[in-house]
């Protein structure tokens, strides 16, 4: 498909892929990382603090090759099986600093796999701790990258969304209700944060997979409020804004809106259920309102009965039925940066197959 100008066409089908899909750089660094720490430690227990990638294909493969996913109970990570000497992996999208040092005071072999883009933010937060700024974190609370990267601050509120952003900015400039204020954010702060006194100077961090037109969006509310708070002249001793936003993220985005541009009846978005970045791109086509199918594998299609089971971009994951009607039809496809190529394949085929029962059944 790249070869022929991104697209495909063969029984009424048409494909159109998008111009950046897929495996990123970081994760493509990450899953070679993770192999040949197999290689190399071949004798060794090895561990791995979490789904390297949010990718259930890699995930498996990971496990056939003998690594261990430290478990998630109700209290945190389970380490009670780690051992000294044994190898731990971490993932593309970090651990948090309590993490690193657990692990490095049990005498683990540590492997960090992190992407660069990820430390870059690390570094914006630390950029704020020195100075005595809030990280406003734009992300969502429980994400593993996001909980590292707060792991890094000392004051910090992470902000979801605009709306959420738009609420802060509001108490910074009129005050409000604290107890209000605390309640909404208790798991999306840190320790004891006042917003009274901690929201008076403010430096703007990002999960890297968030949409990029937010987090620049969020970034200007937030300089607009400095400026409007404490006086244009004195904006730079209230606010600070880094360029962390990873490039593969705002490349795949980029590509999915030119795709969404171009008005393809069906979307098709590969990736796994619990990968952020992929439900952006499912959230682009939804905003267009183009029927829009996120599958993290080839197997949520099924052929004989042309239906599929897709998740939503906000999480609910629903079956449809005739999904894919028997006329042409051109069909966007494209997928998080972190699925293997050949996840896409598959569901291509699957589609074709879909196409071909369709057919038959019409002409029997
Ligand atoms: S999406 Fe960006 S930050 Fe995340 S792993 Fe890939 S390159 Fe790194």
């Amino acid at each position: 498909m790249k070869a022929n100008g991104f697209t495909y066409e063969r029984d009424g089908l048409t494909f159109k892929l998008a111009d950046a899909y897929g495996f990123c750089w970081g994760v493509e660094r990450a899953v070679q990382m993770a192999y040949e720490a197999r290689k190399q430690f071949p004798q060794s227990k090895l561990w791995i603090t979490n789904e390297i990638i949010h990718n259930p294909t890699v995930n498996e493969r990971l496990s056939e090759m003998g690594v261990n996913f430290i478990e998630e109970k109700a209290d945190g990570k389970d380490f009670s099986g780690v051992n000294a000497g044994e190898v731990v992996i971490l993932p593309a999208f970090g651990a948090s600093v309590h993490e690193m040092k657990f692990l490095a005071d049990k005498g683990a072999n540590i492997v960090d796999t992190t992407c660069p883009w990820v430390s870059k933010v690390w570094n914006a937060v630390d950029t704020h701790k020195r100075k005595d700024f809030t990280s406003i974190i734009h992300g969502k609370y429980s994400h593993e990258e996001t909980v590292a990267t707060a792991s890094f601050a000392t004051t910090y509120l992470v902000v979801k969304d605009m709306k959420e952003a738009n609420y802060v900015r509001d108490y910074i400039l009129n005050g409000g209700n604290k107890a209000e204020f605390l309640e909404k954010f208790k798991h999306a702060m840190s320790e004891n944060f006042d917003p009274d006194t901690d929201l008076d100077g403010v430096g703007i961090a990002n999960q890297t997979t968030m949409l990029k037109g937010e987090t620049e969006a969020l970034g200007k509310l937030f300089q607009q409020t400095m400026m409007e708070k404490f006086g244009v002249e004195n904006v730079d001793k209230h606010f600070i804004v880094m360029d962390t936003i990873c490039d593969a993220t705002q490349e795949r985005q980029d590509a999915m809106y030119k795709l969404v541009d171009d008005k393809p009846d069906i979307m098709l978005v590969v990736g796994g259920f619990n990968s952020s970045n992929t439900s952006h791109l499912q959230e682009i086509s939804e905003d267009k309102k183009i029927p829009s199918y996120w599958v993290d594998t080839a197997e949520r299609l099924d052929p004989a009965s042309n239906t599929i089971t897709h998740k939503l971009a906000h999480g609910e994951l629903v079956t449809t039925e005739a999904w894919l009607p028997n006329r042409p039809v051109t069909i966007g496809i494209t997928s998080g940066a972190s699925t293997p190529d050949k996840v896409v394949e598959d569901v291509i085929d699957v589609v074709f197959a879909t196409k071909s029962a369709l057919q038959s059944a019409v002409s029997r």
